[in-house]
């Protein structure tokens, strides 16, 4: 392809026009698009509106295991025989104390991740409880994964406070009842309905590498575009032994780099999330995902663990991003340098040896 053809491509982006859906598919599979442009294509657009911020999050799970649910990706899945360390819901005081050490530090937002299908009434009321007793003490942005509910619980969770719900789509429609048959992609959409319809920002993205098509990714794109995701989670599917799906997944960097570029692209103003498996598929083409995304996990994922803290946070700024996040990046590495290296390797201990030169510029901020 010409120049004129990524032109056009960063054109749209910057004009948040929708992509026609022939350029998508050709993005995905034509090998006359070349990464380089395309990515810079996206960077455009990733520039204009999220400029060089990286958001780091790190995944707060308010408990684990014991889903009835069998989404057949998930080690928490009832179908699940993965060993996953199973623990209780945290309490209360638990919560308050973790939000109030967040907002001491300075972060924005506070996210809690519960597994299971959805909350009942009883438990919507004690999570709307919990969610004021935060909002009373802290003013804090507050982030709740919490699965399916419906526009009466999401009413009582906006009203107690609340200013995001996450609920990921995860695939298309079509492929949908490939990864769960527990609940329908339909339910999936109708508590992104709920969540619009009381006023909450929404948090939605996918998994690609579950043997889903090509097509299916881009229905994705677009169906977070009509709902009007503000942050994206991109995963890139971790195969889990135990797990109802665990086949190696068919993804390879490159692809990885055509996914979130389309993501970019068709969703311009949001923020896109390399999120779990990034190290793992995206490889030593790691650092250009941020070239279209503007946000990842750090410290590894709900069952599995990523890349080293140092490492991660080096490259980035190596990179000539600005880190942002709603914990405190300065006391987490100073931490991991108290401990040592432990299981690093030697290139992180040259790294942690240069912390100090990297800490003015890692601020907690905004975040999601
Ligand atoms: S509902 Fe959530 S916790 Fe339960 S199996 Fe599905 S993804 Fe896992």
């Amino acid at each position: 392809m010409d120049r004129t053809f990524y032109n056009k491509l960063a054109e749209i982006g910057l004009n948040q026009q929708p992509l026609d859906q022939d350029i998508a598919q050709e993005i995905l599979t034509s090998k006359k698009i070349d990464i380089l442009p395309l990515l810079n294509a996206a960077f455009e657009v990733r520039k204009k509106y999220r400029g060089m911020d990286v958001s780091v999050h790190i995944i707060n799970n308010a408990q684990n295991g014991k889903c009835q649910e069998d989404c057949h990706y998930c080690a928490q899945a009832k179908t699940s025989e993965a060993g996953i360390e199973e623990y209780p819901l945290k309490s209360n005081s638990e919560f308050l104390t973790e939000a109030k050490n967040a907002h001491d530090k300075g972060a924005h937002r506070y996210c809690m991740v519960f597994a299971g299908r959805g909350p009942s009434m009883s438990r919507t009321l004690k999570l709307a409880s919990l969610i004021k007793q935060i909002k009373d003490n802290y003013p804090i942005q507050i982030c709740v994964s919490a699965g399916l509910l419906d526009q009466e619980k999401a009413q009582i969770l906006k009203e107690a406070g609340l200013d995001r719900l996450n609920h990921n789509l995860n695939t298309s429609e079509r492929h949908y009842p490939k990864i769960c048959t527990t609940h329908s992609y339909e339910d999936r959409l109708n508590t992104l309905r709920a969540a619009k319809s009381v006023g909450l920002d929404v948090c939605s993205g996918l998994i690609v590498g579950m043997q889903e098509t090509f097509e299916d990714i881009i229905e994705c794109a677009y169906r977070l575009r009509e709902i009007g995701s503000k942050s994206i989670p991109v995963n890139f599917f971790m195969p889990i032994k135990g797990n109802q799906l665990n086949q190696e997944p068919n993804l390879t960097p490159q692809q990885c780099l055509r996914i979130l570029a389309l993501f970019r692209l068709v969703n311009p103003t949001a923020e896109i999330r390399a999120a779990a498996g990034r190290e793992m598929h995206l490889r030593d083409m790691e650092v250009l995902a941020f070239y279209a995304a503007d946000s990842l996990f750090l410290d590894g994922y709900l069952n599995t663990k990523g890349s080293s803290r140092v490492k991660t946070l080096q490259m980035l700024q190596d990179a000539g991003f600005t880190l942002k996040s709603d914990v405190d990046l300065t006391e987490l590495l100073a931490k991991e340098k108290a401990q040592g290296p432990q299981d690093q390797n030697t290139s992180d201990r040259l790294i942690m040896k240069e912390l100090s030169d990297l800490r003015p510029e890692i601020h907690p901020s905004s975040l999601k």
